[in-house]
């Protein structure tokens, strides 16, 4: 088989590191829509690019915009031609301090659920048509433990959790309002990057592989449902 991809954030992170497995696999043929905010930076992302050629292609794509949302639907249908997406990967994601909820910045607070969560929502509303003429139908939307009630964190983290929290809602609503799409939220697990930190658990190659298996392996039963990166799932 060959699927078609979109993710977002490709170019570091675990995101680069999805991409760049799904471009290693020997048993499937992925093609993958990188979109990251600026292209010309993406180094890692080119460097690939240059050993898998056509089954790469970078697309700009900052979720912060609306403009910049809207307009990648251009691009990323001129990449397809009229062919679907198999997989919506909303990795893309900020958590940009650590704040507490009676000390937070207004501001910071609207930026983060506008990447967050605002942005996999506008996404999804853009690119739903995309899905319907692919044959997986797919929705990732990248969340975080800490977005759960149920594992009891505490008040660090504050914005960025009530964002993924939203965002785990939004992909509820998603699975209930389309039964023909298994739409999932997804923990990584803690992982070495630039967001999980050098004494993070995981390194983005274990952390990824599991996602691989977890996001390859879903059926239509499973929308709806917030895994983790090994398969098995948080509480809500
Ligand atoms: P990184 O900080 O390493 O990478 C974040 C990625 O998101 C970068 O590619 C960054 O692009 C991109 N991004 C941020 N803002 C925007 C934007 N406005 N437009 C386009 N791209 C943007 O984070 P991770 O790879 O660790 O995180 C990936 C996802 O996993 C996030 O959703 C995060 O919340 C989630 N997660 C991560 C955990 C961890 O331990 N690492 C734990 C739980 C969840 P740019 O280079 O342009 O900034």
């Amino acid at each position: 088989m060959s699927y078609v991809w979109l993710i977002t954030g490709a170019n570091r992170g675990i995101g680069f590191e999805l991409t760049r497995q799904l471009l290693a696999s020997s048993t499937v043929s992925n093609t993958v829509i990188a979109a990251c905010r600026t292209p010309d930076k993406a180094t890692d992302l080119h460097a690939l690019k240059s050993k898998v050629g056509d089954r790469l292609h970078i697309v700009p794509l900052d979720v912060s915009s609306e403009i910049s949302i809207r307009a990648s639907v251009g691009a990323v249908d001129a990449v397809l031609a009229g062919r679907g997406i198999d997989y919506i990967y909303n990795n893309a994601g900020i958590n940009p301090s650590d704040d507490s909820p009676f000390d937070l910045s207004y501001t910071e607070f609207l930026e983060v659920l506008q990447t967050n969560v605002a942005a996999p929502a506008l996404i999804a509303q853009l690119y739903h048509t995309h899905l319907e003429r692919g044959f997986r139908k797919v929705i990732v939307n990248m969340t975080s433990g800490l977005a759960s009630i149920g594992l009891d964190c505490g008040p660090k983290c504050t914005s960025y959790s009530v964002s993924k929290t939203a965002l785990n809602m939004l992909t509820y609503k998603q699975a209930k309002a389309r039964p023909d799409f298994t739409a999932i939220v997804l923990d990584p697990g803690w992982v070495k990057t630039a967001m999980g930190g050098a004494g993070a658990i995981l390194e983005p190659e274990e952390s990824v592989s599991g996602i691989v298996k977890v996001v390859t392996a879903l059926t239509p039963a499973d929308s709806g449902k917030f895994f983790r990166y090994n398969g098995t799932q948080h509480p809500w």
